[in-house]
């Protein structure tokens, strides 16, 4: 593993108040950074002042999008700094760069530059409920040629950005509308891969269920407009008759394998809920809010953590859930990755891993 440099600086920027500030706003005083050349491989790890990056007009992802990124985020937890799953994304990263054409990056050097980077940028983590440290990792091709090809130069950084509870006004239903006319990703295509271009193909229908009045799009599969996918940024769960049903990232490539996903199924099962993953339809939804057996909706995201789904618009028609309330699990779910995040329980299932203490 190569070592880490640091280089300090002694112009430490004044914290905001995080309550105050907008998502992804703010920036600490260092970043991560490492970068790839096809002599060298991955190299010169290091963590520096964060500061604006120098590129060429012709950098090819500004023209072509071959670009890969992460999202998760460090809490305090019983006097240590700590990230959630850390391990998990880092490695969703690695396969998203396997999608891409990017080389896979040095885990160990990654992990260790990470954790080194939350240790010394710890008392930027927000002390109260719900704040966190929000950590973005991401690659970039860095040629400056604007021939079309896979790049052969890259661009890895990891920067940091305090974060307010993603809900300011308490733990609170979105309202989602169901995209029956565009699509965001399609078998084959990039969905799996944690990449801008699948921001870029939502961001139309998003800014129209906008205007409409909804919080959020619900992606269908782009072959058949069939099958659930998922929410833009989250995954999707549904509880219906008792047991937790939700697309499956196995059987449909053109989903993301959300981390929190993974976390609220690990955590049904250990609690004893039915819990199965595997393609359902908007029929079938519709189906059981017919019959009365759709008891909850909710979506799963590192930013939100857990958002409870109060009402679903399916061509036309709009579906209030569980009475436009948050459901008992929904609401039992949040609390319980809430606690884990910061000590409040046992972390039973080994998802902290820590990076310093205070
Ligand atoms: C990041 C992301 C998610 C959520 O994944 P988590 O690992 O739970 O944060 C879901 N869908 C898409 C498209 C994403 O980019």
């Amino acid at each position: 593993m190569s070592e880490i440099k640091f280089v300090e600086t002694k112009n430490l920027k004044a914290k905001p108040d995080v309550s105050k500030i907008g998502f992804g706003t703010h920036f600490t005083d260092y970043m991560f950074a490492m970068d790839y050349s096809p002599t060298d491989g991955w190299h010169d790890a290091r963590i520096v002042p964060y500061e604006d990056i120098p590129m060429s007009p012709a950098n090819a992802t500004l023209h072509y999008g071959q670009a890969i990124f992460e999202g998760m985020k460090a809490y305090r937890n019983n006097g240590k700094a700590v990230v959630f799953r850390a391990t998990d994304h880092l490695n969703r990263l690695n396969n998203s760069a396997r999608i891409l054409d990017i080389p896979q990056l040095p885990f160990d050097t990654i992990h260790k530059g990470l954790m080194k980077l939350i240790d010394i940028e710890k008392d930027w983590i927000p002390k109260d409920k719900g704040q966190s440290l929000y950590i973005r990792p991401f690659v970039f091709a860095n040629d400056g040629i604007l021939g079309v090809s896979v790049a052969k130069t890259y661009k890895f950084l990891i920067i940091l950005s305090p974060v307010a509870a993603y809900y300011a006004h308490g733990f609170a239903p979105v309202k989602i509308m169901v995209e029956s006319e565009y699509v965001r990703a399609v078998r084959g295509g990039l969905g799996a891969a944690k990449t801008p271009a699948n921001y870029a193909a939502s961001l139309h229908a998003g800014m129209i269920a906008h205007q409409k009045g909804y919080d959020q799009t619900l992606w269908l599969d782009g072959v058949e407009r069939k099958y659930i996918e998922e929410v833009g940024s989250m995954n999707i769960l549904f509880k219906i008759n008792g047991e937790v049903i939700t697309p499956s990232p196995e059987l449909q490539t053109s989903i993301l394998n959300g981390i929190t996903h993974r976390t609220v199924m690990e955590i049904a099962k250990d609690w004893g809920i039915p819990t199965v993953e595997r393609k359902i339809s908007i029929d079938e939804v519709i189906q059981a809010y017919e019959d009365g057996t759709l008891e909850e909706v909710f979506g799963s995201g590192t930013a939100a953590v857990i958002s409870p789904v109060g009402l679903l618009e399916y061509k036309g028609k709009e579906y209030v859930i569980g009475g436009g309330k948050i459901g008992e699990f929904s609401q039992k779910m949040y609390d319980y990755i809430e606690a884990i995040h910061v000590g409040e329980v046992e972390d039973k299932f080994n998802y902290i891993e820590v990076a310093g203490s205070y």
